[in-house]
């Protein structure tokens, strides 16, 4: 049970320069983000910080950093230059790492030259080659966004700092695109890790590319991936298949949504509102509102973090589906992420919608690993 602030996401700006079709902010069940103001004020980011501050001094431990969108970086360069001096000026890079998920479209070396003075490490969203990008990531014309996120991740590539700046690519699985063509891709950029996340989708609206709670699209397309990340004499990190490996010898998950661990996850929105993990979005509008809306102005973060419902949020990684709770693999799965549980007849007491995807590719890791 997390009763400590584990990681902050900061809605630095609430629109995007995408229109990406599978968003679970702007096309998920939530309408929320209309109401918030585009981008983070000074008043409200001198307020946020002093409640990190506030937070930093009544935990043992320190916390993650993470600016988010829409895309952050719309927030513009000199309100971000603020942000970060003011978060650099109390927290030390080792124990409060920030980090920023972007698409890399407006990246520039302005930037980089910033993020690399205050020790901000960047990661890329991109799907893979042009094909599995385009199938999703579109500007609002349906403008492709390949090109302006491949010119980004070259621009980090060729930073000084690159070692530091660069923290990998994150991309959604396309069950449809092979998992080589991806990784080889992925590799080609120089990226020093690739994360993947799978479509969103829960019981009453299937993720893309699965046809039925039983089937196994995206189990074996990372039992592919798995075969072909061990292959590799010079593999690039793949972090959510290790995260499975180390689980599966007996260690823990370094993310939510695997495993039984839970962590403390708060998201603080562009006008300062404190919200649950924004990925709960996709069941329902408003399911990542706390009931008593509560917005830093007026609340510091303990009052959240002590709060049962924030407890209840924590424990909601832990399934109670009876499935899952006599399952052989529940130690490594935990049920998977909260959202892909969801249906409107039950809530979360289900297992996750891709169960079966979990169970093949754990058992897949377990068989390889007692081959070893
Ligand atoms: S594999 Fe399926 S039943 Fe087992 S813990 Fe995961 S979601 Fe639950």
């Amino acid at each position: 049970m997390a009763v400590r602030l584990d990681t902050v996401l900061i809605k630095t700006a609430s629109r995007c320069n995408l229109d990406c079709s599978y968003c679970y902010v702007y096309q998920g069940e939530d309408t929320s983000w209309k109401q918030q103001p585009k981008k983070m004020s000074v008043e409200t980011i001198n307020v946020l910080v002093n409640r990190l501050v506030e937070q930093s001094q009544s935990q043992s431990v320190g916390f993650a950093i993470v600016l988010h969108g829409g895309e952050p970086l719309l927030l513009g360069y000199e309100r971000l230059q603020y942000l970060l001096k003011l978060l650099r000026e109390s927290f030390n890079h080792e124990l409060y790492p920030i980090s920023l998920q972007t698409n890399g479209g407006l990246l520039t070396k302005k930037y980089l030259d910033l993020f690399s003075d205050m020790k901000v490490s960047v990661s890329v969203s991109i799907d893979g080659n042009r094909l599995a990008n385009d199938l999703a990531r579109v500007s609002r014309s349906g403008q492709s966004s390949f090109d302006d996120t491949v010119k980004g991740i070259h621009l980090l590539k060729s930073h000084p700092d690159n070692d530091f700046l660069f923290a990998g690519t994150l991309s959604v699985v396309q069950p449809s695109i092979s998992p080589l063509d991806t990784y080889n891709f992925l590799k080609s950029l120089g990226t020093p890790s690739m994360d993947f996340l799978f479509q969103d989708g829960n019981h009453d609206k299937l993720p893309l590319g699965k046809i039925s709670f039983e089937s196994t699209e995206y189990g074996s397309w990372m039992s592919e991936l798995l075969t072909i990340y061990l292959s590799d004499k010079e593999p690039v990190k793949i972090p959510c298949i290790d995260d499975i490996i180390r689980l599966s010898m007996g260690g823990k998950s370094s993310k939510e949504g695997k495993g039984q661990e839970s962590f403390g996850i708060l998201i603080i929105e562009t006008d300062g509102e404190i919200r649950k993990n924004d990925t709960l979005r996709l069941s329902f509008d408003g399911a990542d509102f706390f009931s008593v809306r509560e917005n830093v102005r007026d609340t510091p973060l303990s009052r959240v973090i002590n709060s049962s419902e924030f407890k209840a949020v924590s424990e909601l990684q832990t399934p109670t589906s009876s499935t899952c709770l006599n399952c052989a693999s529940l130690d490594v799965c935990g049920g998977g992420m909260p959202l892909y549980r969801w249906s409107d007849q039950n809530g979360y007491d289900n297992p996750s919608i891709f169960c079966k995807d979990h169970y093949i590719f754990i058992e897949n890791i377990k068989s390889t690993l007692h081959g070893i």
